[in-house]
């Protein structure tokens, strides 16, 4: 129904599963999480999304439903709604998970990658409201893209565009899980500065990164701590992480000419930190012209992106 009031949003993640009901508007009315059951295998996760999906929907009928939204990491299809092998659902390959929620609910079904969703969300409901072109990029354990073009998503020829995290930005820099050497993942996602660290502890044994932590257990959480706690080691890997960031943004930059990209995790827990270095690598890599109109901002929706990234898929522009 296509003016129905409700959207079922299912999230599907690594370590977590979420579903929730909500309206049109944002507004979430039940809402059901739970470890992902994923060493269980495929089908196992597939009947826990349907549990928590029948506990969303008790008391509802389902002419009042507009329809049920997927979030899953790709590679996947979304238009014939099938999930290939995401990084972190193993076991998964060639799941057709539209077809299996249609059959078991009867509703319409849309899937779509999470980085993807959640552009849709932060441009709706966060840090993306009232632009015309935005780029979202997740920055955390990956590096992510989602693109609003126009006003709305633009997926590419078969849902790879926005890949930012693949783009090269470094001759024969580091390995890339992707394969590829000098991705901008591979220089500035959370595990590369933790990696980076690790690289340069022996030249900065007076930090307070090795006080709290030893290098082999070292994450980006705890270079930000220290970063914010005035450690110039810490400060220092942030920046040089900040730095490529700010000459992938300035190539997304040249070719989209964007007005706002949004940055998840690690721009909102550590802002100018690597807001301000990020700021300055773009200064150098993009036109002014370019930058005059472009913002560059944290992501606003934190722990509601997940609830709201997969009921936008049903909410039209
Ligand atoms: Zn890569």
């Amino acid at each position: 129904m296509a003016n129905a009031p409700y959207i079922v949003g299912v999230d599907i993640g690594g370590t977590k599963v979420a579903c929730v009901l909500a309206e049109a508007g944002g507004r979430i009315l039940a809402r059901q999480w739970q470890p992902t059951r994923s060493v269980e295998g495929w089908q196992a996760v597939v009947q826990q999304l349907f549990e928590m999906t029948e506990q969303v929907l008790e008391g509802v009928s389902s002419s009042q439903v507009r329809g049920i939204g997927i979030s899953c990491g790709g590679p996947l299809d979304s238009q014939k709604g099938i999930v290939y092998s995401p990084p972190n659902l193993p076991g998964w390959d060639a799941v057709p998970i539209k077809q299996l929620f249609e059959e078991r609910f009867g509703l319409p079904t849309r899937l779509e990658n999470d980085a993807n969703a959640t552009a849709l969300a932060e441009h709706r409901f966060g840090a993306g409201r009232g632009t015309r072109n935005m780029v979202f990029m997740t920055w955390g354990t990956g590096i992510g893209g989602g693109l609003i073009l126009d006003g709305r998503l633009y997926r590419g020829t078969n849902d790879l565009a926005g890949e930012i995290g693949h783009t090269t930005v470094l001759l024969d820099g580091p390995l890339c899980g992707c394969g590829k050497r000098g991705c901008l993942e591979a220089l500035a996602s959370g595990p590369s500065i933790a990696r980076r660290a690790r690289e340069l502890a022996s030249e900065s044994p007076e930090s307070l990164v090795w006080q709290r932590v030893s290098p082999e257990e070292v994450t980006a959480q705890h270079v930000v701590e220290a970063a914010e706690a005035g450690d110039t080691f810490a400060r220092f890997v942030l920046a040089e992480a900040a730095t490529y960031m700010g000459i992938g943004i300035g190539n997304v930059a040249q070719i989209l000419n964007p007005e706002r990209v949004v940055l998840g995790t690690i721009a909102v827990k550590a802002g100018d930190l690597v807001l301000e270095p990020l700021r300055r690598a773009l200064a150098v890599h993009a036109w002014g012209r370019v930058r005059e109109v472009l913002q560059v901002v944290p992501a606003e929706l934190g722990d509601r992106a997940q609830d709201l990234a997969a009921i936008c898929l049903w909410i039209e522009d």
